[in-house]
């Protein structure tokens, strides 16, 4: 019988948390959940908290507290809000790993808080690699701590790698959908609409990640999220554009061998194989079929169409702030482009605006960070005029 794992949720009802809660109710006896946050969506928080019964829940948005404060009252259910309290609900003592779902660089602070606090991290939230990948990959190896991927294509590299030889490896491979808008040309790209990049072809999503995905800004932060998790050199990693995400990435080893991680396009897979790691564990999922899939197909990624993918190679070459820079510019334009503000080709000129204007930092420290992503989503604000 397995030792039960407590578990901080970070960013619980979002697309990860919600699939990391149905992983867990399938679990209860290997499964605790300790901590749960949300940033506004009050109801569906107070609804997870009265059934998996949370030492501490989280409300980000402050004007929420007291709804989701008195929901909870006499449960046994510490509520907070605020700034720090996702902090808290990171660094909380009974927790033995913490699955970072939250969204963007809001997640810096609180994985950092994490691995200070010896917790291991299941990690969905990429943009926290992309901003400080060397300072959380160091900050992790000091403590001894481990950052597992849930992100499918991370999480498929690292079962490649699993019994492996740090040193074999050669090179990854990590596979791209293409997203709603593969094989389409600039003058169509040009006129799309939010709701046309918000139907993803093979995963439901959170919206941010969605519009990521279509612009192939999402492959971009990948690659970044890759070098980091992995150690990788850019020419070391390459994308190749898979549409029916079976093949969930690629690692090939010196002697010239390769290992593909398969199976259906599942969140909840990646999602189960981080929590349980080292362990597999049984599942009901349904099983993939190669009957259903007699052709697995494989594509250049377009660089011309789509842009985002060599800014972020860019970006990672170039190193220091700049990948924060990239991811900052990036947060505030598919924000932009959600609320019909910025056309969809426009996202990348804004982004590659802010990689020339805002001043470069060589090696920079959390702070310089933390005020990276502020002065470039002030300058990325200013350019969105609409
Ligand atoms: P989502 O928008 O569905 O959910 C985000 C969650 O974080 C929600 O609980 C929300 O309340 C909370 N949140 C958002 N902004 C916050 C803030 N500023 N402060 C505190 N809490 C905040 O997003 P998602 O699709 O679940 O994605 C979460 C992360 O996982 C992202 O980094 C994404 O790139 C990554 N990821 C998602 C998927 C997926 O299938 N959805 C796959 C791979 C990686
Ligand atoms: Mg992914």
């Amino acid at each position: 019988m397995a030792i039960i794992k407590n578990i901080s949720i970070l960013g619980s009802t979002g697309s990860v948390g919600t699939q990391t809660l149905e992983v867990v109710r399938a679990n209860p006896e290997r499964y605790r959940v300790v901590a749960l946050t949300g940033q506004s969506n009050d109801e569906l928080l107070i609804r997870q908290s009265l059934e998996f019964h949370p030492e501490l829940v989280v409300i980000t948005d402050e004007g929420k507290y007291l709804k989701v404060k008195e929901a909870l009252s006499g449960k046994g259910i510490r509520v907070i809000t605020g700034e720090a309290s996702l902090v808290e609900a990171a660094a909380l003592t009974s927790a033995h790993m913490v699955l970072t779902a939250v969204v963007g660089s809001a997640g810096l602070r609180p994985t950092i808080a994490a691995i200070e606090a010896g917790k291991d991290i299941a990690l969905a939230n990429k943009e926290t690699l992309v901003v400080a990948g060397e300072l959380i990959t160091a900050l992790a190896k000091k403590h001894a701590v481990k950052i597992i991927p849930v992100d499918s294509e991370h999480s498929a590299i690292f079962q490649c790698l699993v019994g492996e030889e740090e040193h074999s490896l050669e090179k990854i491979y990590l596979t791209a959908s293409g997203g709603p808008f593969r094989g389409k040309d600039r003058e169509f790209l040009a006129g799309v609409t939010k709701a046309q990049a918000l139907k993803h072809p093979n995963w439901v999503m959170g919206a941010k990640i969605t519009i990521d995905s279509a612009s192939m800004m999402n492959k971009g932060l990948e690659v970044i999220e890759a070098k980091w998790l992995f150690g990788l050199a850019a020419d070391q990693i390459d994308v190749i554009v898979h549409p029916q995400s079976i093949v969930h990435s690629i690692a090939q080893f010196k002697d010239g061998s390769m290992k593909a991680q398969m199976g259906l396009p599942d969140m909840k897979l990646p999602i189960h194989y981080a929590l349980a790691y080292p362990e597999r564990v049984d599942t009901k999922f349904p099983r993939f079929n190669f009957l259903d899939y007699p052709e697995l197909t494989f594509f250049p990624p377009d660089p011309v169409s789509f842009r985002n993918l060599d800014i972020a190679f860019q970006a990672m070459r170039k190193g220091g702030n700049m990948p924060c820079i990239v991811n900052a510019a990036n947060e505030v334009v598919v924000n932009a482009f959600l609320q019909d503000r910025l056309g969809f080709l426009e996202m990348s000129d804004v982004i590659e605006r802010c990689m020339s204007e805002v001043p470069f930092i060589g090696e920079p420290g959390l702070v310089n960070y933390l005020e990276t992503d502020e002065h470039t989503r002030i300058f990325a604000r200013q350019l969105v005029t609409k």
